[in-house]
């Protein structure tokens, strides 16, 4: 008899939860298990702003996927173009560009999200996101090579359009991106003698009335006074018109001449999920609390591609898009494919929100930690060391610390590595998002009648 094939896409904080508690559970002839991922490591996208800042190295928060024998998920490098439920195939673009269709028996959805755009003129042509380490290299060496042109340039309106910086989106992602990257300019700018540190100047905007409404009025208010005070100028109310490679035009009519626009206005589930053709709530695919696609036997999906039922709110909410529930949530459907595939019953998810730690650089922090408000050092100590613990591996756990005592013995670096230099890269350079197939190129592909482009 052959084993039962488990698919998971995606190796992310659900998809590696899932894969290392499925090794862990079935014995090696119950079941076969293999990943599709792009990538050979999986990210903690939390501590992203501080690899754009420096802080943290790239490699120290990328934890890879082979760093044990005892691992024996096959892995195929690629990602999921397309998914087709009737015939259980899930199409796959290799990183050699190679389409195959992989068959499963039970397939685990988990390939995230991306970063939610609007139909604002030249968004997607002149924004960055911060959803990717090749991103957030990209965005550092950009920030940085703009303090050297403005330094070069004999033009002063040159040098106001590279010395300002507008960050949109005033949740966790874009408040650390701004306030991590503020820090590191205004570290920098002190090694320019010919830059009027006056000119650098960083804007963190959001059509909402509040930063962060999750942190509560207080301690929102604690994280606005202190970017304020460090100089970032904070508009609520306010989004973006239209974006040029020069300009950019906010909808209360200013028009702030930048060359550096980052866009972190929310996310969206991968794109991944509307091939399937099913059921979905916001764009993330609507699952029952056990996680399973209601009337399609060995589907599951979870993280931010899914709209999990978050139990422990009630009132028909679901879970917000976090790495809390992420990985709570991949250990939990692991157990769900277990009991599916043994004939057992399966469990409703139910997590009860840990609270939100953020980091804002240096000793600047807010956290509530069930329920607690905190700020500065006991604030930035939670947040440290909730990430710090989170991290999968004591190899990712060293490398983070050693990079953390470094910076604070050694203070920032501001080396611009030339990185991807000559090439102006965007959104969806960095998110593929227009690698996917439409569910009509997927069915054509499962039936074999040609290769989608
Ligand atoms: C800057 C930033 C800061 C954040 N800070 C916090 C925080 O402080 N606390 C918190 O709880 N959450 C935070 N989050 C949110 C959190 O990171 C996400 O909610 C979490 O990563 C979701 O987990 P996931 O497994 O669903 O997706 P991800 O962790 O994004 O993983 C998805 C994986 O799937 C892969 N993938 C994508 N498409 C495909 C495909 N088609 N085929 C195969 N693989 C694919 C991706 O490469 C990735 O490896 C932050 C996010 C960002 C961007």
């Amino acid at each position: 008899m052959t084993r039962p094939r488990i698919l998971v896409v995606g190796a992310g904080f659900a998809g590696v939860e899932c894969v290392r508690r499925l090794e862990r559970k079935l014995s090696p002839d119950e079941a076969d298990v293999t990943l599709v991922t792009p990538f050979a490591y999986q990210l903690y996208l939390p501590l992203l702003p501080q690899v754009a800042s420096g802080v943290l190295t790239p490699q120290s928060i990328a934890v890879s996927l082979r760093r044990s024998k005892k691992y024996r998920t096959r892995i195929i490098p690629g990602g999921a173009i397309g998914v087709d439920l009737k015939s259980k195939v899930c199409v796959i673009r290799t990183i050699t560009d190679e389409i195959v269709n992989e068959p499963y028996d039970y397939i685990v959805l988990a390939p995230g999200s991306i970063t939610r755009t609007f139909d604002i003129p030249g968004l997607t042509d002149h924004a960055f996101g911060m959803k990717t380490l090749a991103e957030a290299a990209y965005i550092r060496d950009h920030v940085i090579s703009q303090l050297d042109l403005a330094d070069a340039s004999q033009d002063p309106v040159e040098r106001a359009s590279r010395l300002q910086f507008v960050v949109v989106g005033g949740g966790y992602a874009g408040t650390e991106t701004a306030a991590c990257l503020q820090r590191l300019t205004h570290a920098a700018v002190k090694r320019y003698p010919r830059l009027d540190p006056g000119l650098i100047k960083w804007h963190l905007i959001d059509i909402a009335p509040k930063l962060m409404p999750e942190l509560g009025d207080k301690l929102g208010s604690s994280a606005q006074e202190i970017l304020r005070r460090r100089g970032i100028e904070i508009s609520l109310g306010t989004s973006i018109a239209k974006a040029g490679p020069e300009e950019v035009t906010f909808t209360d009519g200013r028009v702030i001449p930048t060359r550096t626009l980052i866009w972190t206005a929310g996310v969206v589930a991968s794109p991944l999920i509307a091939t399937l053709g099913a059921e979905t709530v916001k764009g993330r695919l609507a699952v029952a609390p056990e996680m399973n696609l209601p009337g399609d036997d060995g589907v599951f999906a979870l993280g931010d591609s899914a709209a999990v039922p978050d139990l422990a709110k009630g009132d028909g909410a679901m879970c917000p898009p976090t790495a809390q529930h992420a990985l709570r949530q991949g250990r939990h459907v692991a157990d769900n494919v277990i009991a599916s595939l043994r004939g057992q019953v399966m469990k409703p998810y139910v997590h009860k929100d840990l609270g939100l730690v953020v980091d804002l650089g240096g000793t600047d922090a807010v956290s509530k930690p069930l329920g607690i408000e905190l700020r500065g050092l006991p604030a930035q100590a939670v947040a440290r060391g909730y990430h710090w613990s989170a991290l999968r591996t004591n190899v990712a756990k060293t490398r983070v610390m050693t990079n953390w005592l470094l910076n604070a013995v050694a203070g920032d670096d501001f080396v611009r590595t030339g990185f991807q230099a000559r090439k102006a890269a965007r959104l969806k350079d960095f998110e593929y998002t227009d690698a996917y197939l439409t569910p009509e190129q997927v069915r054509a592909q499962v039936e074999g009648s040609g290769r989608p482009e």
